[in-house]
């Protein structure tokens, strides 16, 4: 595709300016002669419609939501709806400075204490910050909360568990919050199990960190026995809430024993994100939690104040108040969904994940042979003896308009295809997508140079992706 400077051509205007009404002046009588360029500034010259179009035309080169299915596996790239979009942008919220005394922005206080207790009542917390700014960050705060927990006690705890079926950025968090992550195994089922958990249970454990559903997209039903065998050792229950939307309106983690929750309000909570957009990662804490949530809070008293009276708060984690503009398009969605829609969502995620993961498990391999939750993990195992891997069908999935699934991860299945539906996709679409990885699993048989050569259909073919890390060249 052009750019647009090769689209330019001198005397095309995209606009036009009314009849000069006061009297012409030259630019050197108005701005000092030293001051001004001596060549034309190189802007392209184009018309209204040809920019439209090239702004058109740019925005579906790449793969995004409203272009096509994109089952990205644990990313939860469900529709964002586009109230969100209209509501945070409107001048009232937008022209608001943090920086402002807390008088004049009662508002903005007031929406994010009101999305705080929304997301306290779904996962059954009653204390929520709103400042993180992603998954992983939230579970940073987590930690750092975890830690001061401890320290309090006067104590030092040094190690985390975590199985290995969580979510990769648990034992970043966790080295990162200073702690030692420990691996420990899930069962043949997929699941963390109390038996797995005494046999590395000691004092020196600070907590558990569990993703759940996990990455197989898998329910950890024994969730309540292993909160209470740490609580046995005052050691705590973190879990990954990244795949709440699985679970809104059925489960509520704060009710299981779970001490810390991390929420990702871009995927659950329907703000838009990837392409390291922004993101928000609210915590939530039990009650004995509270005091080292970061600070400022938000309390309410006659007006809504910012409050940094805690002495044992882990501090701020973010500058301002994490990413306003993600909350307003996440609280926005919960006033619209209600808490029976949520249920309704919930029930919909699941459904259609598990009618892929039916329709599938006769093409592909099934390593963990169990109904899932808004989530499932497909191998490409048994192609590998025609020389075909799953990253050839991920690319060859792109020949057919569709985002490929999540690949190589989670890293216990060989091959692995994580694939989630989200709730927001018609059983028309989800028919599409059997349709075509029915027929990439045929070709993988029968046409395996096909798979190796794909994609065709793209802007672009297939990329050395190690290049693109190694060695960055973004001029044109
Ligand atoms: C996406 C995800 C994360 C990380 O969230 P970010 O916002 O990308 O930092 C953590 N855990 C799980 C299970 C996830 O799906």
């Amino acid at each position: 595709m052009e750019i647009l400077k090769e689209l330019s051509k001198e005397g095309k205007k995209g606009y036009r300016l009314s009849v000069l009404d006061v009297p012409e002046k030259r630019l050197n009588q108005l701005i000092p002669e030293k001051f001004l360029r001596k060549e034309k500034p190189g802007i392209p010259e184009i018309s209204e419609p040809e920019v439209v179009r090239h702004f058109v035309n740019l925005s579906i080169l790449n793969h995004h939501v409203d272009k096509g299915f994109y089952p990205l596996g644990s990313c939860t790239m469900k529709y964002n709806p586009k109230i969100n979009e209209e509501i945070s942008r409107l001048s009232s919220f937008t022209n608001l400075h943090p920086l402002q005394d807390d008088e004049t922005v009662q508002g903005a206080l007031q929406l994010m204490y009101e999305l705080q207790e929304m997301l306290g009542k779904v996962t059954g917390f009653n204390y929520v910050s709103l400042q993180p700014a992603a998954g992983a960050h939230g579970e940073l705060t987590g930690l750092l909360i975890m830690s001061a927990y401890h320290k309090k006690k006067g104590r030092k705890k040094s190690k985390i568990l975590i199985p290995d079926s969580a979510h990769g950025t648990n034992p970043a968090s966790a080295t990162r919050a200073g702690f030692v992550s420990v691996k420990i195994p899930s069962n043949e089922e997929g699941i963390l199990t109390p038996q797995i958990l005494k046999e590395h249970l000691d004092d020196d454990v600070a907590g558990l960190m569990i993703t759940n559903p996990n990455t197989l997209g898998i329910f950890e039903e024994y969730i309540k026995d292993i909160s209470d065998l740490l609580h046995s050792k005052d050691a705590l229950l973190y879990m990954d809430g990244a795949n709440m939307n699985a679970l809104m309106g059925y489960f509520r983690p704060g009710d299981a024993g779970i001490d810390i929750l991390h929420l990702n309000l871009h995927k659950t909570f329907s703000a838009p994100h990837g392409g390291g957009g922004p993101g928000a990662g609210g915590v939530c804490v039990q009650d004995k939690l509270e005091e080292f949530l970061p600070v400022p809070r938000i309390v309410k008293r006659e007006r809504f104040y910012l409050d940094w009276e805690y002495p044992y708060s882990i501090g701020k984690v973010i500058s301002f108040f994490g990413n306003f503009n993600v909350l307003i398009k996440s609280y926005v969605y919960l006033k619209i969904m209600g808490y029976d829609g949520l249920k309704e969502a919930t029930e919909q995620s699941v459904i259609n994940a598990n009618y892929l993961l039916k329709k599938l498990k006769d093409y592909y391999d099934l390593p963990y042979k169990r109904r899932c939750m808004h989530e499932f993990v497909l191998s490409g195992e048994r192609f590998k003896k025609f020389g075909v891997k799953t990253l050839d069908i991920a690319k060859r999935l792109l020949d057919f308009g569709f985002h490929a699934p999540t690949v190589y991860f989670p890293l216990i299945v060989s091959e692995a295809l994580m694939i989630e539906p989200t709730e927001t996709e018609s059983k028309d679409t989800l028919d599409r997508f059997v349709e075509k990885m029915i027929q990439i699993s045929k070709e993988a048989e029968t046409n395996p140079e096909l798979l190796k050569e794909a994609p065709k259909n793209t802007p672009v073919r297939r990329l050395n992706e190690a290049q693109a890390a190694r060695d960055l060249n973004v001029r044109w």
